[in-house]
């Protein structure tokens, strides 16, 4: 089932996640972008929504796709330069690509939730793509509310998390009911991963954010102590978090809603990708009250607060604790 589909994520998310690293790779030094200058992950973002968009209106023409960007602010008079910027990394994809058909394509990404659509994040954890840490593009389809593919690109993963000087470069996928799998991005083979087991003493340990505005810390840490785990949280950006967790890094991803933000609603761009991922894993997804996540209502998850992901076994007692916590 959905090989077709399948084959074009893989083929949008890598070619997609080449343009970022070519972006990344022309910053040279992050250090010396000036403050708050966030010009990079902008021409990284609207180019790989651009990209991923181009493969899914030519292979599907008739789907809807929710993506993060749209154009309305790029077509302003001031931001003509970084359209021209855009255009640039694009075209060194596609050199017959005019700044018309870049800026169409991104806004094909401008639909709404539908009974079937698929979703994209070009680049999730734009922080931490602006501080050479990790960051991933992020691309799910969804029918009737439930995520049946899901494609995470991340370029500067390692391979093996334990080993820093192992291969970077990282694309998961997970097609529902077929598993999930792994591979480096550009190379044909892809292995089959798994959730780790708590019993494994090295793997009981959880990931969070980096940035202390997406998710409680305070309160995370609680929690991973109330079930057991003592080993310090592993702080990573983007839904790479998903795909450590799917392979057997950690046991636990917390995301318990940030003091200053108790009720954000989560995208739906956000989560529909990973989640799949690390479900078919064998792992279990839900909120913090144990709500599955609802991607059917909207772009934001106005249904359910905070993400709670884990390798299953350890998921209920995570849910009894965050239970006497709050209460
Ligand atoms: P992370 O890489 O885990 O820090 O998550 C990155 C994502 O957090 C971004 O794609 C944002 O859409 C999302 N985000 C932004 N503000 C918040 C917030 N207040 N609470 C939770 N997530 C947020
Ligand atoms: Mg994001």
């Amino acid at each position: 089932m959905y090989q077709k589909e399948l084959e074009i994520a893989i083929k949008a998310v890598t070619q997609a996640a080449d343009l970022c690293v070519r972006v990344r790779a022309d910053m040279v030094n992050p250090d010396a972008l000036e403050k708050g200058d966030r010009s990079p992950v902008t021409i990284a973002d609207f180019g790989a929504q651009a990209i991923i968009c181009k493969f899914l209106t030519e292979a599907f023409p008739d789907d809807p796709i929710v993506g993060e960007e749209d154009t309305s602010d790029l077509q302003k008079p001031g931001n003509a330069a970084t359209l021209v910027k855009i255009s640039d990394y694009v075209q060194g994809f596609y050199p017959d690509a005019t700044e018309d058909d870049i800026c169409r394509w991104i806004d094909e990404g401008n639909d709404n939730v539908a009974d079937r659509y698929w979703t994209v994040d070009p680049i999730d954890g734009t922080k931490g793509f602006l501080r050479n840490d990790q960051y991933a593009i992020a691309l799910a389809l969804v029918e009737h509310g439930d995520v049946k593919v899901g494609v995470l690109g991340c370029p500067a993963l390692p391979l093996n998390l334990d080993e820093p000087q192992s291969p970077r470069g990282v694309i998961f996928s997970a097609v529902r009911g077929e598993g999930s799998y792994m591979g480096l991005l550009h190379s044909d083979t892809n292995q089959p991963i798994h959730v780790a087991s708590e019993n494994d003493p090295t793997k009981l340990r959880f990931l969070e954010s980096v940035e202390a505005g997406h998710a409680n810390h305070e309160m995370n840490h609680a929690i991973a102590q109330a079930v057991g785990i003592v080993q310090p949280s592993l702080r990573m950006d983007s839904q790479a978090k998903y795909g450590a967790l799917a392979r057997g890094d950690a046991t636990l991803y917390l995301r318990l809603p940030s003091e200053k933000t108790p009720n954000y609603a989560e995208n739906i761009w956000d989560h529909a990708a990973g989640a799949i991922i690390a479900e078919e894993a064998g792992g279990k997804v839900s909120d913090m009250y144990g709500k599955p996540l609802d991607f059917s209502m909207d772009r934001k998850m106005y249904n359910n607060r905070g993400v709670i992901v884990s390798n299953g076994s350890l998921h209920q007692a995570v849910l009894n604790a965050i239970a006497k916590v709050a209460a």
